[in-house]
């Protein structure tokens, strides 16, 4: 990717898509989400920071894992945790 605002979503050379369509952190305790994020390094997909318990955030924390693509129907984007930074693709 040319021109990526971070140097993590400058490393990512194919994007992984949702494999599920549901967070599965939300799943488990019966919980619901706004939108769904596919993180880059482990393919899992979790909820985004407008859902109650923003588990595509802690995971990048916890994990170390910086980049999710929205997981969204017709958005095709990145965003790095860390640096706070978007690219289309
Ligand atoms: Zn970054
Ligand atoms: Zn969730
Ligand atoms: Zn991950």
């Amino acid at each position: 990717m040319t021109d990526a605002p971070c140097t993590h979503i400058g490393a990512i050379s194919q994007v992984k898509h949702a494999k599920r369509h549901e967070c599965e952190e939300c799943v488990k305790i019966g919980s619901g989400w706004v939108h769904l994020r596919t993180c880059q390094e482990c393919d899992r997909t979790l909820c985004c920071d407008s859902s109650p318990n923003r588990h595509a955030s802690k995971h990048a924390k916890s994990s170390g894992h910086p980049v999710v693509a929205s997981a969204e129907p017709g958005e095709r984007w990145l965003y790095c945790f860390p640096d706070e930074a978007f690219a289309e693709y």
